[in-house]
């Protein structure tokens, strides 16, 4: 099963996608991961795409769909769950015709809406474990001395998670992203999810969509 978990920033896409890894066996493809890996480790191209992601703006298609398509070839047999890809119509027509070499096909697409002012207070303030990626808030999950997850004491905020460069993440969002609600609509692989209700909630409804 390959499902695609579709939303802004700060919808809950990888939150719900570890939750999937944990109790289904599926493989996260987080081409953000991907990215600040790129720029941790200090590779040319992780070092290209530094100033464009903390500024907020989207990669070239041509970066993420290469990344995707060296990781489509993991054997796996619960399944992939593309979180924060594809980004753009190129990049879903990429993401079909890859699935299509390899004789896989794309289940379900997830929509997981949230309101834009929600998203601007669930980011600004998010921070999470170093090692597990797991989120806290300042707020609503303030970060506790080690991790609940993992035991690790490093935590850190993402650079773009600021006010400004979340403007031009919705904006991308809004002008590149969106038009892939409609696309997936139309091909009739679409069920769309409420992001505000208790993650929980909204494990419970992704669970029960996967079981359709
Ligand atoms: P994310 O962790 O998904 O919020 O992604 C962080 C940043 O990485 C984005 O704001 C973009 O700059 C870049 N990025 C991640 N995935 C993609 C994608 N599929 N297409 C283009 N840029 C991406």
């Amino acid at each position: 099963m390959n499902i695609i978990l579709l939303g802004p920033p700060g919808a809950g896409k990888g939150t719900q996608a570890r939750r999937l890894v944990e109790e289904h066996g599926m493989i996260q493809l987080s081409t953000g991961d991907m990215l600040r890996a790129a720029r941790t480790s200090g590779t040319d191209m992780g070092k290209r795409v530094a100033a464009v992601m903390d500024a907020g703006n989207l990669v070239t298609d041509e970066i993420v769909i290469g990344l995707i398509e060296e990781q489509l070839s993991i054997d796996n047999s619960k399944g992939f769950i593309f979180d924060g890809f594809p980004r753009t119509l190129g990049q879903a027509d990429a993401l079909e015709n890859l699935l299509n070499k390899i004789n896989k096909q794309l289940n379900f697409v997830i929509e997981m809406k949230v309101d834009d002012d929600a998203l601007v207070s669930r980011i600004v303030g998010r921070s999470t474990c170093d090692s597990c990626g797991e989120v806290y808030h300042n707020v609503t999950k303030p970060e506790p001395n080690e991790c609940h997850m993992c035991g690790s004491k490093i935590f850190k905020s993402r650079a773009d998670d600021n006010e400004l460069s979340l403007k031009t993440r919705l904006m991308a969002y809004y002008r590149d992203t969106s038009p892939l609600i409609g696309y997936y609509y139309a091909k009739g692989n679409l069920y769309s999810i409420n992001g505000l209700q208790d993650i929980n909630i909204v494990a419970e409804k992704i669970g029960s969509i996967l079981n359709r």
